[in-house]
Parts: structure tokens; sequence; C-alpha cells
């Protein structure tokens, strides 16, 4: 691989870790499978082993090399069926969760109808967005949301408590 600047390569996505936000693409212009990350993936959908790409290549540090800028072609021939879409838990709608990211990280994977959280590749964010979702529909979702603010707010107190102890 000559590492030019700029040159796209025309690839194939070997795997994908969803929990983990990473995994590796394979061109025939390229000896050796390239890394690359979900901030640097630029499409709606969920890598997915098979989809074909485009992207181009960056050094990254003194060996490895990494992949950005990575354009979906054409999905996995799975993703043409319905196989790839998962019903929403929440309105239960067959959709693909599109990603959501702060401050470049993705942090949750939100339903595209309903607009609540799937899948949560942070933690916190599962606390915070069923504390403050918008829109609840039933009344055992907002006493649950009640609950969860709650222990939010005992959370915290007790933070602010250690910290004050700590500065002692
Ligand atoms: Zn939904």
């Amino acid at each position: 691989m000559s590492g030019k600047e700029g040159k796209v390569f025309n690839g194939i996505v070997k795997f994908y870790n969803v929990a983990k936000g990473y995994g590796f693409l394979y061109a025939d212009d390229l000896v050796d499978d390239v890394y690359f990350h979900i901030n640097d993936w630029k499409n709606k959908s969920i890598p997915e082993a098979g989809d074909k790409v485009e992207f181009n290549v960056v050094k990254q540090g003194a060996e490895k090399t990494k992949a950005i800028l990575i354009f979906l072609l054409e999905a996995a021939p799975e993703k043409k069926t319905n196989d790839d879409r998962i019903a929403c838990p929440h309105c239960e709608r067959k959709m693909v969760p599109r990603v959501v990211f702060s401050y470049g990280r993705p942090m949750y994977s939100v339903c595209p109808y309903c607009g609540k959280m799937v899948k949560d590749f942070n933690g916190f964010a599962t606390i915070v967005n069923s504390a403050f979702n918008p829109k609840p529909k039933s009344k055992s979702s907002i006493w649950f949301r009640v609950m969860v603010a709650l222990l939010l707010v005992v959370y915290i107190f007790f933070l602010v408590i250690l910290f004050a102890a700590g500065a002692r």
C-alpha cells in the first residue's frame, strides 16, 4: 500500500464489534486488514460484515493504518432483507437504530420512529434517557422515570457528600 493521500479504496467490512464500536475492513488493493472506528463510519446504518464500502486510509503511529471517511456503497446481502432491522423495544416498529454521538463518541442508538433509546454504548445514557425522555406513554413508565430521576438525585447527592468528605 502506498499510503498516498486521498486514495479511495473499495473494500468490504470483515467484522464489526457493536459493543466496542470498531471493526476491520479488507480490500483487494491492501495487503492487511484495516482497522476502523465507528466515528469514521459516515452512514446511518450500523456496520455489518459484508457491507461494500469505499474509504480512505491514514497512518496511525508508525505502522498501523486506519480507515476514515467510510461510505457505504452496498449493504451486505442480509441487510437487503428485513433481517437486519430489529423491533423497537418501545414502539415495536421494525427499524435500524440510529447512533447518537456526543463529542465524537457514539453514546447510544435510538429508534428513528419514536426516538427512544435502543442500545446504550456508555451506561450513563440509559439513566439520563429514561429519566428525562419527554414522551412517557403509560403511567407505570412515568413512575419508573420518577424513580430513576430520584435515584439519580440520590446518586449525585452521595457524590457531593463524598467529594465534600474528601476535600476536608
Ligand atoms: Zn420506537
